[in-house]
């Protein structure tokens, strides 16, 4: 017979809780922050793959010090990090990740970002829901985003920490051709009911809309971080706690934005139509069509010859004054800010 305790010292969602029973072979490290604090990272994995997992697990200490960057300390320093290979694909179980990636790149090899992908999806979106879902958890199942779109969202963060933010950018809207747009994100209260599966790439996507629109870096960063490092760290919270939060912290206020992304299926449309007046003179007529009353936000044109021009558009339709050199070459920003653009 043979006894084996796993210690807890923190919260834990039930769900988190599990067995991995196998021939592990072990292997482990140390990852030191810059104030000297050192944080255990262990890993279990089948004997015939440890070379393999020796070379693939390289990827963690780098990204620990992204996320310090970002997200703050590992949540659970105690308890320590560590990745245990599995039969299945992946699961947040906190301080014990089930890894079943094959010690691939992106997703059981597959680039799905088709940006060049060079990290282990599996690791760093499961070791994501430390912050995100294991520390800082939805009092209800309907608030499920919380978890899964700043996971997601918490991937482009380590693009843009290590290939910077033009890279980022192009992993979040590589995210668009897998997003529905059918269902709500957001689920109903009090019947253990999660919102759709949009919730990873949508969500990500509307971050990344919150983000343009609160068009301040290191405030949106530090509103990030204060989330999950400071307001919510080892706490349940509701999506208006949550909002409350980013709001405050902003000064913006996105809930009619969180209600148009998260309560309803379809995304906002810009529509605009652009009438020659003169030489190299133009007048934009535009609008938001949007489910919620009072929608309100910024868009950004492309003048052509690197010129950008951020307006302000609500439900009502507006028009403005345009000097453009060459008509073929104007277009909505559509990275920066997740909508639908229809051309009048
Ligand atoms: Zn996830």
């Amino acid at each position: 017979m043979h006894t084996q305790t796993w210690f807890i010292s923190y919260p834990i969602n039930n769900y988190n809780v599990t067995l991995n029973i196998g021939n592990y072979a072990h292997f482990g490290e140390i990852y030191t922050y810059r104030d000297g604090e050192k944080l255990n990272l262990d890993y279990y994995v089948m004997p015939y793959n440890l070379e393999k997992a020796k070379a693939q697990f390289k990827q963690v200490k780098p990204m620990m010090e992204c996320y310090d960057k970002f997200l703050g300390k590992y949540p659970f320093m105690r308890d320590g990090y560590k990745l245990v290979e599995t039969p299945y694909l992946g699961m947040e179980h906190q301080s014990a990740i089930a890894y079943g990636n094959n010690y691939k790149t992106g997703y059981l090899g597959s680039d799905y970002s088709k940006i060049g992908l060079t990290f282990d999806y599996i690791v760093i979106h499961e070791s994501g829901h430390e912050w995100w879902g294991n520390s800082v958890s939805s009092k209800d199942v309907a608030d499920m985003w919380i978890h899964e779109s700043l996971c997601t969202y918490t991937e482009s963060m380590y693009v843009e920490c290590t290939s910077g933010p033009k890279v980022a950018l192009q992993y979040i809207n590589a995210k668009k051709p897998g997003i529905g747009n059918d269902k709500p994100m957001q689920g109903p209260y009090g019947v253990s009911q999660e919102g759709d599966g949009d919730m990873y790439n949508k969500g990500a996507l509307v971050f990344n809309t919150f983000r343009y629109v609160v068009n301040n870096d290191a405030l949106w960063w530090s509103t990030i971080k204060g989330l999950c490092d400071t307001a919510f760290k080892y706490k349940t919270v509701d999506a208006k706690e949550f909002m409350d939060y980013i709001n405050k912290k902003t000064g913006k206020n996105l809930n009619t934005l969180f209600s148009q992304y998260y309560q309803h299926a379809a995304i906002p449309q810009f529509t605009y139509s652009l009438k020659e007046t003169g030489k190299k003179k133009y007048t934009l007529t535009y609008r938001w069509h949007t489910d919620v009353a009072n929608f309100d936000m910024p868009v950004s044109l492309d003048l052509g010859s690197g010129t950008f021009e951020r307006i302000n558009c609500t439900n009502t339709t507006q028009t403005r004054e345009l000097k453009i050199n060459r008509a073929e070459k104007f277009r909505i920003e559509e990275d920066l800010a997740y909508f639908k653009v229809v051309k009048l």
